[in-house]
């Protein structure tokens, strides 16, 4: 039997150094990851991780040296950047346990969470889904991935933001409250993990509002920078 619609083509992701293209299956995100940004957003105590997803058609892949232009999302008035690490899963698996997780890490990105942090926080408050102020379109900037074969295991990386030049957050994913390894544990007990998915395992503290001009620049040591400007939403 033949499709009825043409097929859409599978949102990829490039691998460094035109390895080939890494193929999106699902996006799963971590929510309150860094005690700081936990503060800022009105909690303290440690808890379990986590999880929110975006579709995997939200990435927009940013190659090194270039700016991506991303159109301001409507409607919100409230334009959050989120700076993070991104795991890209290279194997299935469920209830992986943390000591056996780095074999299931094909690579790692420097990403961003964007977010309509007025909808999402309308959403919170009414005990809603929080899909309209993460799970929109364009929501998931991303660098090229850096195969953990090469990077080595991730555990000690500055990570920091810029916006027009000036540094919003800074900080290191060794402050993640749920490393790399521990969250993939959690994730996957509640999920299985193919190859494909990608984790964004959430944002320092400085999460603040972008406006149309406004030209953002991401890092992680390692993995190279992320250069992203807002433009206009209108056109
Ligand atoms: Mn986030």
């Amino acid at each position: 039997m033949s499709y009825v619609l043409t097929p859409l083509p599978i949102p990829t992701v490039p691998v460094a150094d035109g390895v080939g293209m890494f193929p999106v299956h699902r996006i799963y995100c971590v929510g309150r990851n860094y005690a700081e940004h936990a503060k800022e957003m009105g909690f303290s105590d440690r808890e379990p991780p986590f999880f929110f997803m975006k579709p995997a058609d939200a990435v927009v892949p940013v190659a090194p040296g270039t700016t991506v232009e991303l159109r301001y999302p409507l409607p919100t008035t409230n334009l959050h950047h989120e700076i993070e690490l991104v795991i890209a899963i290279g194997r299935a698996g469920r209830n992986i346990k943390a000591a056996n997780a780095q074999a299931y890490v094909y690579g790692y990105a420097v990403g961003l969470d964007m977010t309509r942090r007025d909808q999402q926080f309308a959403m919170r408050d009414k005990g809603r889904p929080w899909e309209i102020g993460k799970a929109f379109d364009q929501s998931a900037p991303i660098g090229p991935i850096h195969p953990a074969s090469r990077t080595g295991e991730l555990s000690t990386a500055a990570i920091t933001l810029k916006v027009n030049g000036e540094v919003r957050q800074s900080s290191d994913i060794s402050q993640l409250i749920w490393n790399v390894h521990e969250t993939i544990e959690h994730l996957s007990s509640y999920f299985e993990l193919q190859p494909g998915d990608l984790i964004y395992t959430g944002t320092p503290a400085g999460v603040g509002a972008v406006k149309p001009g406004d030209l953002m620049e991401g890092a992680i040591a390692g993995l190279g920078d992320l250069k992203v400007k807002i433009i206009d939403g209108q056109r």
